[in-house]
């Protein structure tokens, strides 16, 4: 980050205006993600399938969602939420 803000103070660079939206974008996922909100880079499926609780992959009828390893019943979309929170402690590999 430290990087770019000597890109910011270069006001030759053309660029300078998709930063922002840039980093606009990048903000809003990461506010959305914290409000466990589902964004398009989360890959949906897996989220909605995975227990969070221990991680093994579930049965999602409708609404609600059922490991077939530990036997936690949740609401589906609660579920997918707290894997995508989850996710958010996973180190970026980029
Ligand atoms: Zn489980």
């Amino acid at each position: 980050m430290e990087d770019l803000e000597g890109i910011r103070e270069n006001s030759s660079w053309s660029g300078v205006h998709s930063w922002h939206f840039h980093q606009l974008q990048q903000f809003i996922t990461y506010k959305a993600e914290r409000a466990g909100i589902r964004v398009e880079k989360v890959d949906a499926y897996h989220t909605s399938q995975r227990c969070s609780a221990c991680g093994s992959m579930g049965n999602r009828d409708g609404d609600h969602f059922l490991c077939s390893e530990c036997g936690r019943g949740r609401h589906a979309d609660l579920n997918a939420s707290e894997n995508i929170v989850q996710r958010e402690g996973e180190p970026c590999t980029g």
